[in-house]
């Protein structure tokens, strides 16, 4: 139990219990418990996943139809990522994208003249890997990405996944050459999570926390990260002038969250779902309520 409710992030022991929820892919855990670091503030699942569990749970995942479904937001998100590149880098940069998946990203950076990439992934036990455009590594620890390599690494919607992110980032730090940047988009806790945290404790409406929780932290979204979280990750690796920009980015279109985590969870009828739509939209497309990403950019000191 102990080792449930310690902080990944720093490490603090103690942490709170939000709730527990059903974990419906299968594999060991039946539950799902959601913590809250008193110290950093991340929110993250102190359900211990073996990493058999982790692996069936991306393996039963339909990617290509997941990046269908996601295409318009994940488009937004890759654009934001380019433009940023474009604005701080020259074309010959070395970039090496982390978790690049099916290589989207890569291929939007191959389309915008990049000519110097690479990507990283777990290995898929797939029939037919995805090619990357550039070098493509593959391992469970980063050991094969050679060392003071790269200008920039990039983690679009990655840190959330791993189940040690200072691993993540000291990995990072170490591929980079000095002075490089790693520039990363990850989920952080909005004000919309704290008034959800806050349910869970209410008699009558915790089941509204509950479902919001299932939404935000899974065994497929390990943690929910706090800008003081970020900053520590970062700081202990090495980095410098680090820069988190707070926003509001979904990763599905409303109608997705409002059918998967409202309608089908409750049985609530599917007819509800455009109005269910459009009276959440403000809520959940809101800046102030909801800046549930952060934009991070950091730097490996020269
Ligand atoms: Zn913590």
């Amino acid at each position: 139990m102990v080792r449930e409710l310690r902080c990944r992030v720093c490490g603090a022991d103690d942490c709170r219990v939000l709730c527990d929820t059903p974990n419906h892919v299968p594999g060991e855990q039946k539950t799902i418990r959601h913590c809250k670091c008193k110290f950093c503030g991340s929110v993250f699942v102190g359900t211990q996943f073996s990493s058999c569990d982790l692996t069936n749970a991306y393996a039963i995942m339909d990617m290509a139809a997941y990046y269908r479904e996601i295409e318009k937001e994940n488009n937004r998100k890759m654009d934001v990522a380019v433009e940023y590149l474009l604005r701080t880098q020259t074309r010959f940069a070395n970039i090496l994208d982390v978790g690049a998946g099916l290589g989207l990203f890569l291929k939007r950076l191959a389309d915008a003249g990049f000519t110097h990439l690479a990507g990283h992934e777990i290995p898929l036990d797939s029939p037919s890997p995805p090619s990357f455009p550039g070098n493509s590594y593959s391992d469970h620890d980063y050991s094969t990405i050679p060392s003071d390599h790269f200008d920039v690494v990039t983690l679009l919607d990655v840190a959330e996944h791993v189940p040690e992110p200072q691993l993540l980032f000291d990995a990072c730090y170490r591929v980079l050459k000095p002075g490089g940047v790693v520039y990363f988009h990850t989920p952080v806790v909005s004000r919309s999570d704290r008034i959800m945290h806050f349910l869970q404790r209410l008699p009558v409406v915790s089941r509204i926390g509950r479902i919001w929780q299932r939404g935000r932290t899974s065994i497929y979204h390990l943690e929910n990260y706090t800008p003081q979280a970020l900053h520590h990750l970062l700081q202990k690796a090495g980095f410098v002038d680090t820069h988190i920009k707070q926003c509001n980015e979904l990763s599905w279109p409303v109608s997705s969250y409002v059918r998967g985590y409202l309608i089908r969870p409750t049985g609530l009828p599917e007819w509800l779902t455009p109005p269910l739509t459009f009276i959440l939209s403000p809520l959940l497309k809101s800046s102030f309520f909801n800046a549930n990403k952060a934009i991070v950019s950091s730097k490996k000191a020269d």
